[in-house]
């Protein structure tokens, strides 16, 4: 113990010689200045204070003032000067795994170092961290998958979680685990970082925990509702009586959205379904498809932005333009119209760049670069960069007002991915950033009403969403009764939920009768995946055909590869549909785009391949990396040998893939029916259902296959199935569902009510013989 105090002792020291030889440097005194200039920085004495009296310590103040890369920095740079350096450990949670990435190579360089030396970075399969990283910055998942193995964070010294304002799952859930973990570990502190006000709720939840908040400056920041643009830009409206039947249907669709949101006691939908009414909202209806669609849940009114930002860049003085959208496939739509506009097409005048969470980090540094002077930068960006980054030189902003919002219809039991309507507190947040460097402009594109009839703040995700990871991992962690637990989370989520959940993970076998977690369970929890996709991972490691399972796996978890193309959707679609060769499978064309792809690169053709088959190579390469890891991981869980020809020995053999696949995303299934002019497919849950139009399997006369085996369904309107698999009724009566749950009979039971429920009397016959088949073959 003496050795390793002076060790200890030693490194600290040298941490120490090494800050203060950086902090005199020219360089290091250039980035002090800038760092004294933050609000954080005359907060730093305070803050510092307040962590080292309190075990918890909620830190508020606006965005880009430096919680995110000041704060633990002043943590870490306090502890280092103490010469306690070495025996510090601060792990800050970031919410997206672009955030933690940005933010801690920002850190490295401020503190004049590489990323990897005192400030590291974890996300899910990737990471820069070395032996003597002191700051880590993870996702919020990185941290829960520690705690299950670690549960009392050994030698962790301060937990940051940051932006706990934006109450996603993972953040509520970590909130839950280290309120039940502080007691055992008195001299851990916790830090709760939030962009906006809401503070007394985490303070009240942690016993009053002390507020802090940093007082930040911007500029004041005009707020333009959609009555005064219209007044500015003299955009013409088309009075009610005038729009056609596609706009009507449309507003009657919207309405009726609304009316069911709000049974469901959204307080979101029925404020603004008041809102509507009293806005007498059909005065602002617009005479095209798209800008009337401005009103619409479905999609936001690309013209409209057009003009809005034609009007900025012609009219208005300098300074970059942020444009928050709904989500990835409408910034690449809309991005594609702007670029053929005479003005903001050409780049000689206009900057024009995208900002998501699936962009690569190349791209997304462009959006922090000044562009050449005169030219105007324009960054269309998701919520994201509403909170989580900061680019400095915005003085407009334009907010449709929306964004995609999970949200989960229990009743149904169904997920639902919508626009919606953002909250009071979102809309604030996305006009200050308007406001960095000067006084600012915010275009939102609604009017002043709606505005009003926000909610203060959006539903926390816990509330909206299936809750199977999550349970599963509150029985891996060993925190008790599911429901118990989820009870004592900030605002707990409805029952119903929880038995919807927990009946899942009964059907797919990761939990018994008794809720404990079976062999498959564990197993379960251990993958970085949902349980339905770690289920498809062993089985295709025990039954030897890993390869393509690992590549559908894959593909299911990144996101599709197979590119549609607005314009060119006929050719896309047939593109892929080469790679189906009449098996009726999504997933078995993924396997064989990939394989092709494989074997294009390996003769330096892959780009071509890509780009002949509309696929997205970036996308591939994705899949690619993830193989690779799913095969370390199944490796070091025990479930593969060593001899990788061996567990791809049947990875020929489709119908096992098949097989697999049914076992894997079982009880998504959905009958089909072959009428003489068209298919019928039902849920047991949705009745009829549709199917994505990009799916192999939509819009062929038949499907010899009396089901389909699918990953996801969706409701957007009608409900639509995504990506799915034809399976026949031997592969469901063997694989579907768990066979040791309530023994062979149980699961007979229960497939003979889906078989009953979808009343198709010419099965009875093969449902009985197969049953007496494995009856008797389970007798022998
Ligand atoms: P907060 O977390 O309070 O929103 P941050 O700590 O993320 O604030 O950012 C503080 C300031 O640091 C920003 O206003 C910006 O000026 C600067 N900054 C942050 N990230 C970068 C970066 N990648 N490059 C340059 N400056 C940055
Ligand atoms: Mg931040």
């Amino acid at each position: 113990n003496v050795v390793r105090e002076r060790i200890l002792r030693h490194r600290s020291l040298q941490l120490r010689e090494k800050q203060q030889d950086w902090q005199e440097s020219p360089e290091g005194q250039k980035m002090l200045e800038f760092r004294r200039s933050l609000p954080a920085y005359k907060e730093r004495e305070a803050l510092l204070k307040a962590i080292s009296e309190n075990q918890v310590v909620v830190v508020s103040g606006e965005t880009g003032c430096g919680k995110t890369t000041q704060l633990p920095q002043y943590i870490l740079e306090s502890e280092i000067e103490a010469a306690r350096g070495a025996a510090c450990s601060i792990i800050c949670t970031q919410p997206r795994r672009i955030s933690a990435m940005a933010v801690s190579e920002r850190v490295a360089a401020e503190r004049g170092e590489k990323l990897g030396e005192s400030v590291g970075y974890k996300v899910r399969l990737e990471g820069m961290k070395g032996r003597d990283t002191r700051l880590l910055f993870c996702t919020t998942g990185i941290l829960l998958r520690r705690l299950l193995v670690d549960r009392n964070l050994k030698g962790v010294t301060h937990v940051i979680v940051d932006e706990i304002h934006e109450r996603g799952m993972n953040e509520d859930f970590l909130l839950i685990v280290l309120k039940d973990l502080l007691p055992r570990r008195p001299e851990l502190r916790l830090i709760l970082m939030s962009a906006t006000l809401n503070a007394e709720l985490f303070s009240s939840y942690f016993g009053g925990a002390p507020m802090l908040h940093i007082p930040g400056f911007t500029y004041p920041v005009r707020a333009l509702f959609l009555e005064n643009i219209l007044e500015m830009t003299g955009y013409r409206l088309t009075p009610y009586n005038q729009i056609d039947d596609y706009g009507q249907e449309k507003m009657w669709k919207m309405q009726k959205q609304a009316q069911a949101l709000k049974k469901r006691k959204s307080s979101i939908a029925s404020t603004v379904e008041d809102a509507l009414e009293a806005a007498d909202f059909r005065e602002y209806s617009f005479r095209t498809r798209e800008s009337l669609s401005c009103w619409n849940p479905d999609s936001i009114g690309f013209n409209l932005i057009e003009h809005v930002l034609c009007h900025i860049v012609k009219k208005e003085r300098p300074g970059a333009i942020l444009v928050f959208m709904t989500g990835w496939d409408d910034i690449n739509c809309l991005k594609d119209q702007l670029q053929s506009h005479p003005l903001l097409g050409d780049p000689s005048k206009v900057l024009l760049l995208a900002c998501h969470g699936s962009m690569a980090s190349s791209e997304q540094r462009l959006i922090f670069d000044k562009p050449e002077d005169g030219v105007r930068k324009i960054v269309l960006a998701t919520n994201m960069a509403e909170t989580s980054i900061t680019i400095n030189d915005v003085v407009f902003v334009v907010d449709c007002g929306k964004a995609k919002e999970t949200s989960y219809d229990a009743l149904n039991n169904t997920p639902c991915l919508l626009p919606s309507w953002i909250s009071k507190a979102a809309a604030r947040q996305r006009r200050g950033r308007a406001g960095r460097v000067q006084p600012g402009e915010c275009y939102h594109l609604y009017p002043r009403c709606v505005y009003d009839a926000f909610a203060d703040y959006q539903l926390p995700e816990l509330l909206r969403t299936p809750l199977q990871s999550l349970c599963l991992q509150i029985k891996s962690l060993q925190l008790g009764s599911i429901s118990e637990f989820l009870s004592s989370a900030l605002q707990p989520p409805e029952p119903l939920s929880v038995k919807n959940a927990v009946e899942y993970l009964q059907i797919i076998g990761a939990l018994d009768e008794n809720e404990n977690l079976t062999v498959l369970g564990r197993n379960l929890s251990m993958l970085p995946v949902e349980p339905k996709l770690g289920k498809m991972l062993i089985l295709g490691a025990i039954l030897n055909c890993l390869d393509p399972v690992m590549t559908v796996v894959a593909g299911l978890s990144v996101r599709d590869p197979f590119l549609m193309p607005f314009d060119k959707k006929d050719l896309a679609e047939s593109a892929k549909a080469q790679f189906s060769a009449r098996d009726y499978s999504d997933h078995l064309a993924l396997v064989r785009a990939y394989d092709g792809w494989k074997e294009a690169e390996r003769d330096q053709a892959g780009y071509e391949y890509c780009w002949k088959n509309f696929l997205s190579a970036q996308t591939l390469k994705a899949i690619d990396s993830l193989r690779k890891q799913f095969f370390f991981l199944l490796k070091d869980a025990g479930l593969i040998d060593c001899n990788k020809e061996n567990c791809n020995k049947w990875s020929q053999d489709e119908h096992l893939i098949r097989a697999v696949i049914c076992a894997g995303l079982f009880p998504g299934i959905c009958s089909v029916m072959n009428k003489e002019k068209s298919i019928t497919l039902k849920t047991m849950e949705d009745g009829q259902v549709l199917l994505y139009s990009n799916s192999v399997n939509a819009g062929v006369p038949k499907i010899p296959y009396p089901w389909l085996i699918f990953n996801e369904k969706v409701k957007v309107n009608s409900v639509f199935l995504r990506d799915s698999t034809g399976v026949s009724d031997s592969v469901l009566l063997l694989f579907g569902g768990n066979i040791s749950r309530g023994g062979l009979d149980g699961h007979l039971k229960m497939l003979g009510g889906y078989l009953e429920f979808f009343m198709k009397p010419e099965l009875a016959d093969t449902y009985l013989s197969l049953k007496r088949e494995i009856e008797e073959l389970i007798q022998r």
